[in-house]
């Protein structure tokens, strides 16, 4: 394991490493061993105040470069990311609990953000529109929001930043970033990359502390124009109400309570496999990952057994060890509402066919089994909030239309998924889904060149894809009067 110092200044405040003001700190650790990694700064309101007013100030110069001199930067520190990627891997495996090769997997991905939006930096076009009148001109010109705040979660600490941050920078924009008070250390590398490929001072910031008082300071600062959150839906409608004060924009990124629906005429293997990796991938807590497994009666029994030896082939551990498909799940609260989902489903008649239990493997972290319910009704916790966890339910329906409606029935959208092997049905299922995103024979829709977002209670936005860069943007109308 890489060695860390055993404090780090982790406030990143016009160019300047820093510790903050009061001298506190917040420990970071390791949530497979429980031991202490390091501890990092912890920022309050002060230090965010001072964040804002560098970014404020450095907005004029980098809103000024061509989109090519900003590109350059991106495209450089897309380089530097590929370059350390093993490196990176490996801390975020540390300080998160994925096995190392989801974490690989995360760094491409966190990479590939940076090279897409190094790329769409130039182009970032606008319109000339056709005049009903003589002697006028009429333009739209996009223009960056200005302050962009940025907050993250814990676990895609490394992706969930690079998909925020280079749109922002691509657009014009400077940053205040937030990561999650679990995950800071993957955060502090990616300034650092910023940093070694010559972003200006004051760009980017980073905020590491007090999520509260942070918050606060970043919703009471009319200079922020912009907030760009991915996390809980209860935090998101909190942004979004003092977001209010002074109508800022928002993208969201919330909670997602995602079906996957087996159909009789699907590949049962590879629905099979794909519902192993969408449901135990980052051992559940994934916010596109399956809450809820429908399958056609008529199939119910084969899926179920193909579904359950490939469970029951998964090998808890640390996430380092080579062979280790699950890691442990973030911090104590997680597996305790693991373990009260999965308490609520049995006390009201769920049946445990797998799992249902700590995981052991010999460390101390926070393990879970992965496990599979039968007999689960939508009373049920498990059935109508995020578990967040190692576990999923299985329930039977008749026909497509049933399918469609149990599918739809939660507050949620973000994503869905679908097996058949039926082109039409494909076609008109995947319609009728009320989420933003519909995976077909796919549970892996998360790229940087498509747009990722939710519907309903899932958020507001786009990330990825030339939409996510038009979050960062205004479009102004410009009408010209001109003597013909
Ligand atoms: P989770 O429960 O999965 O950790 P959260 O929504 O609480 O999800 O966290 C996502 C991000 O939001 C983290 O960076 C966290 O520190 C931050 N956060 C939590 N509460 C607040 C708040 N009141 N104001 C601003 N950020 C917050």
């Amino acid at each position: 394991m890489a060695s860390f110092p055993e404090k780090i200044s982790s406030l990143y405040i016009d160019g300047e490493w820093q510790e903050a003001l009061s001298g506190k700190t917040q420990s970071v650790f390791n949530p497979a061993t429980l031991e202490k990694i390091t501890d990092v700064s912890f920022g309050e309101k002060k230090e965010t105040q001072k964040a804002i007013q560098s970014a404020s100030s450095a907005f004029s110069e980098w809103s000024s470069m061509t989109a090519r001199e900003r590109s350059q930067i991106l495209y450089r520190a897309y380089q530097l990311m590929a370059e350390d990627a093993d490196r990176l891997a490996d801390m975020l495996t540390t300080e998160q609990g994925k096995p190392l090769k989801e974490a690989k997997g995360e760094i491409q991905s966190a990479a590939s953000f940076l090279l897409w939006y190094a790329e769409e930096a130039n182009r970032l076009y606008g319109e000339w529109i056709p005049s009903s009148k003589r002697g006028k001109r009429l333009l739209v010109i996009p223009q960056p929001v200005g302050v962009v705040a940025a907050i993250t979660p814990w676990n895609f600490p490394s992706s969930m930043i690079t998909r925020k941050v280079a749109p922002a920078l691509a657009a014009g924009c400077t940053v205040v970033l937030k990561p999650a008070p679990e995950t800071p250390l993957s955060a502090i590398e990616i300034v650092k990359i910023f940093e070694k490929a010559g972003l200006p001072k004051g760009v980017l910031n980073l905020v590491t502390g007090d999520a509260k008082a942070i918050g606060e300071t970043l919703l009471s600062d009319k200079n922020v124009r912009l907030i760009t959150f991915t996390g809980s839906t209860e935090v998101g409608k909190y942004l979004m109400r003092e977001s209010a004060q002074h109508v800022k924009k928002l993208s969201l990124e919330l909670g997602g309570h995602a079906p996957i629906v087996v159909f009789e005429d699907a590949d049962l293997d590879l629905a099979a496999d794909l519902a192993l990796a969408s449901k135990f991938r980052n051992s559940g807590q994934t916010c596109i990952c399956a809450n809820r497994l429908f399958v056609q009666e008529s199939v119910h029994q084969d899926f179920s057994e193909k579904l359950l030896e490939r469970v029951k082939s998964l090998k808890i551990g640390y996430g380092k060890d080579e062979g280790t498909d699950i890691g442990p799940l973030i911090n104590k609260q997680a597996l305790e509402k693991v373990e009260s989902h999965l308490q609520d489903a049995v006390s009201k008649g769920a049946k445990v066919l797998y799992g249902g239990s700590k995981g052991e493997c010999g460390l101390q972290g926070y393990f879970f089994k992965p496990t599979v319910l039968a007999n689960v009704n939508n009373d049920m916790r498990v059935m109508y909030e995020e578990t967040f966890g190692p576990v999923i339910p299985v329930q039977t329906f008749q026909t497509e239309d049933e399918a469609i409606e149990r599918a739809n029935d939660t507050d949620y959208g973000l994503a869905s998924y679908i097996f058949t092997e039926n082109l039409n049905r494909a076609y008109r299922v995947m319609e009728k889904l009320e989420y933003g995103i519909v995976g077909v024979n796919d549970v892996l829709p998360a790229t940087a060149e498509a747009p990722f977002g939710g519907v309903k209670q899932s958020g507001i936005g786009k990330e990825g894809g030339h939409h996510g860069i038009h979050e960062f943007v205004e479009m102004k109308y410009v009408s010209i009067k001109i003597k013909e």
